[in-house]
């Protein structure tokens, strides 16, 4: 009635119209056999959806056989698509175009190798992945942090958080947004947020940073923070250390500010500059940028003080970014290294 092919597919259906359209695409036939569809398999797992994933472009008729393997991941998200002539993939809102996900959500690198996303520790999970865990790495990708509504440095793929409802009554960390690389440590490694296994000579002073601490690191824990040492956009003369935290995780759980803060006593680590922390007041918060230089800020990033999990982040965290800010490190990894100064100890 009007309505083209691909707004059918990328709207959002009830759970019984979902089934339906899925069953008529595929014409009652299981995509992999020519047994009969029994389910409305969710390619990406419905858990992963602010709003349950009920699109079409999401679904695929299945056999009960096949239905199993792709839910225990045997059969690729992508392989799944293809079977069903599926042409546009459809992710949920903080996935990343750019990056390979499983059924669960968890990311998948190109050697095969998969990272541990939010829905690893689910039981449900946990069960359904039984024969692919030797596939995972222990590291965690750093989630994506949306945009605040007000943020001026918003390009085409940027994400605005979807309300500040999250922070409000809530007391709130607003740091600055320092202009490095974000870098994830564990006891056992370290990685920089794209995880590509490629070194850069820009790696050699948090490694041996790395090195000195690696051993009081918990099993269980990662220390996530700024590296500096490099000369991205922003020049820094003055700083307090290369490497400055900003979370402290245990598993899927990002510790409260305040529990980061015993950790980064108890490790060394500088935390990043606070610029305010008390009860959320949008007005307070867009004040914070007045009379800053956009030369030598990148921007902020508002947190909530208390403890939340990794598929809580994208309502729990969100940053402010100055107009033009250049995202990408491939503009500075090709280029010659530029040390950032530390600050003169007297
Ligand atoms: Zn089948």
């Amino acid at each position: 009635m009007g309505q083209t092919k691909e707004t059918i597919t990328s709207t959002l259906l009830s759970r019984e119209a979902f089934r339906q359209a899925v069953f008529d695409r595929d014409r009652f036939q299981c995509v992999f056999c020519d047994r009969p569809a029994v389910d409305a398999h969710h390619i990406l797992e419905r858990k992963l959806w602010p709003d349950g994933g009920y699109y079409l472009d999401n679904g695929a008729a299945v056999c009960e056989v096949h239905h199993l393997l792709c839910e225990k991941t045997a059969i690729s998200v992508e392989t799944i698509r293809q079977a069903c002539g599926i042409t546009r993939i459809l992710l949920p809102p903080h996935f990343e175009a750019d990056q390979a996900y499983d059924k669960w959500g968890n990311p998948v690198l190109p050697n095969g190798q998969r990272l541990k996303g939010e829905l690893f520790d689910n039981p449900g999970a946990q069960k359904m992945l039984a024969k692919v865990l030797h596939l995972f790495t222990s590291w965690v990708k750093y989630p994506r942090t949306f945009h605040l509504p007000w943020s001026l440095g918003l390009s085409d793929d940027d994400k605005v958080i979807e309300s500040l409802d999250a922070f409000l009554g809530q007391r709130v960390i607003v740091s600055e947004k320092k202009d490095g690389q974000n870098s994830s440590l564990y006891r056992a490694g370290l990685h920089a947020r794209s995880i590509d296994g490629r070194h850069h000579p820009s790696q050699g002073w948090i490694k041996q940073f790395h090195a000195q601490i690696r051993h009081d690191i918990p099993e269980n824990l990662r220390i996530c923070g700024e590296n500096l040492y490099t000369r991205h956009s922003i020049p820094y003369l003055a700083l307090p250390s290369y490497f400055l935290g900003f979370s402290v995780w245990e598993k899927n759980i990002c510790l409260s500010w305040d529990e980061t803060l015993e950790w980064f006593a108890l490790l060394g680590i500088t935390p990043v500059p606070v610029l305010y922390n008390g009860p959320f007041d949008e007005q307070v918060v867009r004040d914070l940028w007045v009379g800053q230089d956009p030369e030598k800020i990148e921007g902020y990033v508002v947190r909530v003080a208390d403890s939340f999990s990794y598929g809580e982040f994208r309502r729990k965290v969100a940053k402010f970014v100055r107009a033009g800010h250049v995202q990408t490190s491939k503009h500075w990894a090709t280029q010659e290294i530029v040390k950032n100064s530390l600050r003169k100890k007297n």
